[in-house]
């Protein structure tokens, strides 16, 4: 079999000028124009090579979605790439963070979370077909443009071709800079927690008055301790509103509750202990919102045969790969709750998600672009 780590490290510099590009056309969640720039550069980097369209992303920028034409008869089924093009950094951010090249890593916006593992992919494509390896199903790269808040306008889609491929790689950040696989990652939501009591003159009618901030601040003590960390179960009351004016006894207060939940099962029972909420002063009135946003990505039986495939193509390449379980979310979240299997962490090797020092270590993106590759002609 012709060595695709020997081809991707032949064209490591071509690479590197494709993270650049990448990452110097930025491209914000709240920007639609300049995410469809991102998107119009990949296609045009994939053009001869893949059929690329875009998908309208409502309030957000378009998705894109690009088959590969590759060698191979008979394609039967397919296979899903799943990214995302836009990032965290708000439009300039590269005056203070330019892409650099030093100290063995790239450095810029985005450059590991997640453009080097688009870039990864591209010429995973391209070394199977210069080095004419035929691939079993059809290849679909799809790139979101709202991964980074939420999804919200992506998931249908993403769920969609998700339900049609045998599996999903995902081109996030590997985890450390060892670059370990993610096989897990926790389900992820918020609540709304609203109270409502009755405004009243703080000093001139006290008693007439229900306090629905003394009333939140019993609820956040309750909820905070649902946090189960032995279950791996995190509940995080993150934001708090209410009141007007500290001589008024404030008749509205509320809070946004971040949780995370390893298994569907931790979540359905946080869930009835939420639902379960009474006021603890009979006066007040609590209204509770949200839920789930990105449900559990399990270590299943099909994931772990995934990661044994994708460590056994690694060590061929004298990469010994580890895997690693997350409470952070990804598209790969959907994927797996639909029961595909889906192996995450396949992008950059590096530091600094979201982050001033955001890089990706240079020694590791020959065996990467390989193991991308390897893996698509594998299943
Ligand atoms: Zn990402």
């Amino acid at each position: 079999m012709p060595d695709l780590l020997s081809y991707a490290r032949a064209r490591q510099n071509e690479i590197i000028a494709l993270i650049r590009e990448l990452v110097e056309c930025e491209s914000p969640s709240d920007d639609p124009a300049a995410v469809a720039r991102f998107t119009e550069l990949v296609a045009d980097r994939l053009a001869g090579i893949a059929k690329c369209r875009v998908v309208a992303g409502r309030r957000f920028g378009p998705h894109l979605q690009c088959e590969f034409r590759l060698p191979g008869r008979r394609k039967t089924g397919q296979m899903l790439a799943l990214g995302h093009s836009d990032t965290v950094y708000p439009a300039g951010a590269l005056a203070s963070m330019p892409f650099r090249n030093q100290q063995g890593r790239l450095w810029g916006p985005g450059v590991l979370d997640m453009k080097s593992g688009v870039a990864f992919f591209i010429y995973a494509m391209r070394g199977l077909i210069e080095l004419d390896l035929p691939v079993a199903r059809k290849v679909l790269l799809q790139l979101n443009s709202d991964e980074e808040v939420g999804s919200e306008s992506s998931r249908s889609l993403t769920e969609k071709e998700a339900r049609r491929s045998a599996a999903v790689l995902v081109l996030e950040p590997g985890t450390g800079l060892e670059g370990r696989l993610k096989t897990a990652r926790k389900g992820i939501g918020d609540y709304f927690l609203t109270v409502h009591g009755k405004a009243a003159h703080a000093g001139v009618d006290f008693t007439a008055g229900v306090n629905a901030i003394v009333e939140l601040a019993r609820q956040i003590d309750k909820v905070a301790g649902f946090t189960d960390l032995k279950r791996g179960v995190t509940v995080s009351p993150g934001v708090i509103s209410g009141g007007t004016r500290s001589n008024v006894v404030p008749a509205v207060a509320g809070a946004e509750i971040d949780f995370r939940a390893p298994r569907m099962k931790d979540y359905s029972a946080l869930e009835r202990k939420f639902r379960a909420l009474k006021p603890f002063d009979k006066r007040c009135t609590i209204e509770l919102t949200g839920g789930l946003n990105r449900p559990p990505m399990e270590r299943t039986r099909g994931v772990v045969a995934l990661f044994e495939k994708a460590r056994k193509l690694a060590r061929e390449m004298g990469v010994e790969l580890e895997e690693s379980a997350t409470g952070g979310g990804s598209d790969g979240n959907f994927t797996a709750a639909l029961g595909t299997p889906t192996l995450d962490g396949l992008g950059g090797v590096g530091e600094g998600a979201h982050a001033l020092h955001e890089s990706i270590l240079i020694d590791r993106i020959a065996d990467r672009t390989a193991l991308l590759a390897k893996l698509v002609a594998a299943i």
